[in-house]
């Protein structure tokens, strides 16, 4: 008689070894067993990944600082969770959300099992519900997520930070005389010269058509407005390859725990409007020197 019972618990482990995506280390990081899911996602066959350091499939991107803690944790005998991005045997960049589990027994780490759910499409949906799809910078909906942990930042830190809105000047007649695709270039263009021209901690978002935001954080008035100028003359100044240069309508202004975000940021747009009526590329600050408002 046929032991079916012995087979689809063959076939149960097998299926389950193709599915899970795992290793097993020692203590010291080295791996010892690896799934069928792993060598599928890794690239690695087992025979390639037995006996060498789990970091194969490390990413130069990851932070030290990421492992430091992550080997913090686990040594102590407690497991760690987190997203990584690794790196496959043909270069293919991965997501992987990862727990790590210490083995214990006779009171000392024996080794640890390290179980892995690859998270590449919902960190790719992520990334481009964040992103302005032409430019590349941040849309509103994630700036918006983001401007309120400014706030927060803000109010903890008892700083403050500023907000410059930004108009192309004239931007129909960039695409009336060179057509729309030339117009996304110089859009697309504008963007990467402004981004490669802020602080990594600087907030850049698309806030629809040719109108762009910025927050500077820890910044106030005078500083803001030396970085809008810095920015208006270097756009002014940037070959686009237009007959014209591209210029910019600009308004400032300063957040303040007695006001809302919403409100300013339609000081800064009102500023940006007033920098239009008085003839176009310049700047204007929101409020005068004697703290009254524009
Ligand atoms: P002003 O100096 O008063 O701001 O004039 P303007 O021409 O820049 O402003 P207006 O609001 O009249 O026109 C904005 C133009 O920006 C019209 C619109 O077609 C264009 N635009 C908006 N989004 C895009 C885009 O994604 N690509 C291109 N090529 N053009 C865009
Ligand atoms: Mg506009
Ligand atoms: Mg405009």
């Amino acid at each position: 008689m046929v032991n079916y019972s012995a087979h689809i618990e063959e076939l149960k482990s097998e299926i389950l070894d193709r599915n899970l995506v795992s290793i097993t280390t020692d203590g010291n990081g080295i791996i010892i067993d690896a799934s069928k899911g792993f060598e599928i996602l890794s690239g690695y066959t087992r025979n390639e990944l037995l006996g060498v350091n789990h970091q194969i499939i490390r990413h130069p991107d990851t932070p030290k600082e990421m492992f430091a803690n992550l080997w913090d944790t686990i040594t102590k005998g407690k497991s760690w969770c987190g997203e990584i991005k690794n790196q496959s045997k043909c270069g293919k960049v991965y997501w992987s959300k990862i727990c790590i589990e210490p083995l214990i027994g006779n009171n000392s780490i024996l080794g640890y099992l390290g179980i892995y759910t690859n998270i590449t499409e919902q960190k790719e949906l992520l990334r481009q519900a964040s992103m302005d799809s032409l430019t590349g910078i941040y849309n509103r909906s994630k700036f918006n997520l983001l401007l309120c942990h400014e706030v927060e930042e803000a109010y903890r830190s008892k700083n403050t930070f500023t907000v410059i809105f930004i108009d192309i000047d004239h931007f129909k007649i960039i695409n009336d005389r060179y057509g729309h695709l030339e117009g996304d270039r110089v859009l697309i263009e504008f963007s990467a010269l402004t981004r490669d021209a802020l602080r990594k901690s600087d907030l850049f978002c698309r806030w629809g058509g040719e109108e762009f935001i910025i927050v500077l954080s820890k910044a106030d008035l005078t500083i803001g407005y030396t970085i809008a100028e810095k920015l208006r003359n270097l756009v002014q100044n940037h070959d686009f390859g237009l007959t014209e240069p591209v210029t910019l309508s600009i308004g400032i202004s300063q957040y303040h725990p007695s006001k809302s975000i919403d409100e300013t940021i339609k000081d800064a747009d009102r500023a940006m409007y007033k920098a239009k009526n008085q003839g176009r590329n310049q700047t204007v600050l929101a409020y005068t020197n004697d703290g009254e408002e524009d």
